[in-house]
């Protein structure tokens, strides 16, 4: 498995040429173009690594996983979704025009910045701190790593600069889907997408799904088998926004994406991937990332199609 996953990283490392870090959150700009890692944990609990597997980077939209699991189960799925539609979008991840047109202003789905934002305002806590806490706790007990924190920086970076992500907010609250303070919830989102991981951490937050909600390591149970089968749904339709279509014919597994460059995928009932390449294409996505995930995949047969 090793061997595979060298080769891997090695066939595809030239593609991060053809791609760009994200410059839109200025702090991002730090982020290694040339970077391409990979690792990969199975459900009985064997682990693998090839390439830069230790680059850290901020978790960002992969995070949006973590909060609708967390919103969910606060609320049960009915009423998080009356808030929040499970349709995929052909627009862009931070489109604005697709909130004001489609769904009488609701927001499409939860893995676009509008409806990852109208999920955080769900989250139960009675201060934003709390809120917060609630989500790097649960982050932290799913991968297992009690290290994970904040990057100060790139928090900071998002929050003097995320007027769009404020444009969409306010705009919600609007229309009703937003019901409490916007910059409370905008600060907890912020934080949420700064927190700071490796692809060993979001590869086991993908074995706790393909687990179906039970945590590989220890056998906890940390969700019902019925949320985790939801949001693998969502991630399979709508994880790499206007890409997912195409990722899924090539790809074929639930995956989110980050602008951090990190990629989580999910091979149910055999293993968790997590793959962080900073060098986007145009939307977003890993560009080398996605590469060495259609090779993974190809490879061990891992699409659900
Ligand atoms: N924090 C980023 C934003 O709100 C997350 C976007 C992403 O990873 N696609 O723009």
């Amino acid at each position: 498995m090793e061997k595979l996953l060298d080769n891997i990283i090695q066939t595809n490392r030239k593609y991060v040429e053809e791609g760009e870090v994200a410059s839109y959150i200025p702090e991002l700009k730090k982020g290694n173009k040339n970077d391409l890692g990979v690792y990969v944990t199975t459900l009985n609990g064997e682990e693998f690594s090839a390439g830069d597997y230790e680059t850290r980077f901020t978790i960002q939209s992969i995070s949006k996983v973590i909060s609708l699991i967390i919103a969910i189960m606060d609320n049960g799925e009915d009423y998080v979704f009356s808030k929040v539609g499970v349709e995929h979008t052909a627009d862009a991840f931070n489109s604005i025009t697709n909130l004001e047109t489609k769904n009488l202003h609701r927001p499409s789905n939860p893995m676009i910045n509008a409806g990852a934002i109208a999920i955080v305002s769900l989250i139960k806590g009675r201060e934003p701190d709390e809120v917060f806490e609630r989500i790097l706790n649960f982050t932290r007990k799913i991968t297992g790593n009690d290290n994970i924190n904040i990057n100060r920086e790139a928090y900071i970076s998002e929050k003097a600069t995320g007027d769009r992500n404020r444009s969409l907010a306010y705009f919600m609250k609007s229309t009703g889907v937003i019901t409490n303070d916007v910059e409370k919830v905008l600060d907890v989102y912020f934080k949420q997408c700064s927190m700071e991981v490796t692809c060993k951490d979001i590869s086991r937050i993908g074995a706790f799904l393909a687990n179906d909600g039970v945590i590989p390591l220890t056998g906890e149970k940390v969700i019902p088998r019925e949320t985790a089968r939801i949001v693998k749904a969502i991630m399979t339709t709508c994880g790499m926004y206007d890409a997912s279509g195409e990722f899924a014919v090539n790809i074929g597994m639930p995956a989110k994406s980050g602008v951090g460059g990190g990629i989580m995928a999910v091979a149910p009932e055999k293993m968790g991937i997590g793959v962080v390449g900073p060098s986007l294409d145009k939307k977003g996505n890993s560009i080398a990332g996605i590469k060495v995930l259609a090779d993974l995949s190809k490879e061990l047969e891992l699409s659900i199609f």
